[in-house]
């Protein structure tokens, strides 16, 4: 089985309303420069098996990581080949967010190997984009999604939310528009999330924003379905569409529970039996590097049972149900078959799937299985 890299690049123009990630203001290329010294070190004291572990996907995630420039991204390419072994035609996806990037930058890490943005548009909409607090208005994603295409990107996904403040469903349905008049390869189409301790909910508690309305949330989802599968994409998981041919081959070792080997602050790690996870806070986590060569602050071996149950069932394709029952034993019948009535799980061609209503619950099927 091949594994993964993710690489975390926290520093992003500013911070957006609803983010809970882990990300610093950018302020200068010298703060970046030791960050990107940090993770070097951590990927350069990785400890290998022989042979080198292979690996065909390498995601710069974040944050936002086409704030580097192409020699930052050269250097972590050059630690990740030392340590790894990289297949043929690996997949090599970097997030990017409006008003970003140049054609010089572009053209450099196309140089590098990187053969996929992941781009984050999030809304068409300017009030919505200032409410957000993205910090580019709509005309900077048209302008950078060109220059993608210029630069010769041919594979691009592209980043909606729904069910943001005040969105209607007619909004949302000129955002989708917008979105599959570009042609992108993939979609990645969000329910927002409210998460606690961000500005949004801080405006949202104080009633300067209305309380995300979830009847509308349903009717965007199903739109959203019916919109994009008429458009001749491909939904291979419950927020991921794509034209045949380019699901995230990154993304899907997540959901399958292949291995997948995250560096810098925050990354998350799954070795195939062990979880493990960097410290959060950037200078922290830059400090546990340099004086003690690691940042991990958490190691737990993960219950099998219930993660390939719920990561899978995030998938189209669904659980084989011979599996399923094989790992969960007595307890199987007892956590489906109340799903199954309910109609938000199904069993077709020997495998256990979500229906449309179980996509739309997802959390509440999820939550049977941790
Ligand atoms: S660009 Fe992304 S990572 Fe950066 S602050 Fe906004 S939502 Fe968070």
């Amino acid at each position: 089985m091949t594994a993964g890299v993710y690489l975390h690049i926290p520093f992003c123009k500013s911070r957006c309303s609803y983010c809970d990630f882990a990300t610093d203001i950018y302020r200068d290329s010298a703060a970046v420069e030791s960050y990107v010294d940090a993770v070097c070190a951590e990927i350069d004291s990785f400890a290998t098996s022989q042979p080198a572990i292979q690996i065909d996907t390498i995601y710069f995630g974040g944050g936002t990581p086409s704030l580097l420039s192409p020699f930052q991204v050269s250097r972590l390419m050059t630690s990740v080949r030392e340590k790894f072994g990289i297949t043929d035609e690996p997949e090599i996806t970097m997030e990017m967010n409006p008003a970003t990037v140049t054609p010089e930058s572009l053209a450099g890490f196309r140089d590098l190997g990187v053969n996929r943005a992941s781009f984050g548009v999030q809304t068409f909409n300017d009030r919505a984009l200032k409410l957000l607090a993205r910090g580019h208005d709509a005309q900077d994603a048209r302008n950078t999604f060109r220059m993608l295409r210029e630069a010769g990107y041919d594979n691009v996904s592209l980043d909606l939310i729904a069910g943001l403040p005040g969105q209607t469903l007619s909004d949302w349905e000129s955002n989708l528009d917008e979105a599959l008049a570009m042609h992108p390869e993939h979609l990645s189409l969000y329910l927002l999330e409210v998460h606690e301790a961000t500005p949004l909910a801080e405006q949202i508690l104080s009633r300067r924003q209305p309380v995300p309305d979830e009847d509308l949330a349903a009717e965007m989802y199903e739109m959203m379905l019916d919109t994009t599968v008429a458009a001749g994409y491909e939904q291979y998981e419950i927020s991921n569409f794509s034209k045949p041919g380019f699901a995230s081959r990154h993304n899907t070792k997540y959901w399958r529970l292949e291995p997948v080997y995250a560096f810098g602050v925050s990354a998350h790690s799954f070795d195939g039996r062990e979880r493990y996870a960097n410290e959060r806070d950037t200078a922290k986590y830059v400090e546990m590097i340099e004086t003690q060569g690691t940042a991990e602050v958490m190691r737990e071996e993960i219950d099998t049972a219930s993660e390939f149950a719920f990561l899978g069932l995030r998938l189209n394709g669904g659980v084989d149900l011979d599996e399923f029952q094989r790992r969960h034993g007595n307890g199987a019948d007892e956590k489906v078959t109340p799903l199954l009535k309910a109609k938000l799980l199904e069993v077709s061609d020997g495998r256990l799937r979500l229906t449309r209503k179980g996509m739309l619950f997802s959390n509440e099927v999820f939550e049977k299985f941790v």
